[in-house]
């Protein structure tokens, strides 16, 4: 029987399986991969102490310093939770049942996707999915945002400031963000807005350098070496829906310390309802809902 099962060894997940070893926890990590969201980033500017950096190298010293506690990790996704004797079960994609005191979550979020041929292959070589990260890594560039809601709009307006031009693509015949955003959107020179517009591909050698559009039966190929792709975010909660309390976005909704409406689960990073979507947010609730659990158990046994 462990001590804590941690679902998900993104930022939030490693933080918090350091803070239970150090605690001296019996804690074991299911996870489907390691690094999470991090490994999207082509470069990351806001980690504390780090100028810049790649997600990927950001994730292998997460992982390096995860290596230096007694951690259980098995790579495998986790299914289901059930409520056990003195616990929770959890059941991996094998049929393999994992028994804890408590379990906190913090399997993240997946952007969605657009589907297109080229997406998979120029994902951080041009294809990215968080303008806020990511913008000022294409200063003086051609690039295009696909959706026309609030995230695609916003992302426009921040791109406007720093690339050249800015192709603003929505499947809709109208753009379906704030009109305040919209209003300001279209006031750009080098904003040029293609609504009823859909993409059908992504190409280019090493690095992107187009995108294949189509407005009503009229294919065009747009010169560009970003492509924002902001048709928006999944939380990974279905194992804990019916479990746990969700807000309207299938979010889990967390108390200031992260525990949630189960006792005994706590959750932290991008599947809860902490607004702010960051790595080093992450990794502090990650911490957070680790020592909650901590302190759960103290008083548990
Ligand atoms: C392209 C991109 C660029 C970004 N750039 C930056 C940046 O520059 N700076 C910044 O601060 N933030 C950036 N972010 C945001 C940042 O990456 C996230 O806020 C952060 O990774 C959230 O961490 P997390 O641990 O909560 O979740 P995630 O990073 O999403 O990790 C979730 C983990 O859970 C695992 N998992 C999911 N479901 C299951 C399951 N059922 N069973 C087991 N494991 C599961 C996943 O495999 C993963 O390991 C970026 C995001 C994206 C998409």
């Amino acid at each position: 029987m462990n001590d804590v099962i941690i679902l998900g060894a993104g930022p939030a997940g490693m933080t918090a399986a350091i803070y239970c070893a150090r605690k001296q926890l019996n804690v074991k990590v299911l996870t489907t991969d390691v690094g999470g969201q991090t490994l999207w980033s082509g470069g990351i500017e806001n980690y504390l102490g780090f100028d810049y950096i790649k997600g990927s190298d950001l994730v292998d010293k997460f992982e390096k310093h995860l290596k230096n506690f007694k951690v259980d990790m098995v790579y495998k996704t986790a299914a289901t939770i059930v409520d056990s004797r003195d616990g929770w079960a959890v059941e991996d994609g094998d049929g393999h049942k994992h028994q804890a005191h408590t379990i906190i979550i913090a399997t993240g979020k997946s952007p969605r996707q657009l589907g297109v041929s080229g997406e998979d292959k120029f994902r951080g070589r041009g294809v990215t999915y968080c303008a806020t990260c990511d913008a000022p890594l294409f200063a003086g560039s051609d690039v295009a945002v696909v959706g026309g809601g609030n995230s695609g709009v916003e992302a426009a307006l921040q791109l406007a400031d720093i690339a050249a031009k800015v192709y603003l693509i929505e499947s809709d015949p109208e753009l379906t963000a704030d009109e305040v955003l919209e209003d300001k959107v279209y006031d750009h020179k080098n904003v040029e807005v293609l609504t009823g517009t859909t993409v059908t591909g992504i190409d280019g050698d090493i690095l992107l350098e187009s995108l294949d559009i189509n407005a009503d039966g009229r294919p065009r190929r747009l010169a560009v070496t970003g492509v924002f792709v902001e048709i928006g975010l999944t939380p990974n909660s279905a194992i804990v829906k019916g479990l746990v309390k969700l807000n309207e976005t299938g979010e889990i909704v967390v108390d200031r310390s992260g525990r949630t409406s189960r006792p005994g689960i706590f959750a932290a990073g991008d599947v809860t309802d902490e607004p702010a979507k960051q790595i080093i947010i992450a990794a502090g609730d990650g911490a957070r809902a680790a020592l909650t659990a901590y302190d759960y158990l103290l008083y548990l046994v």
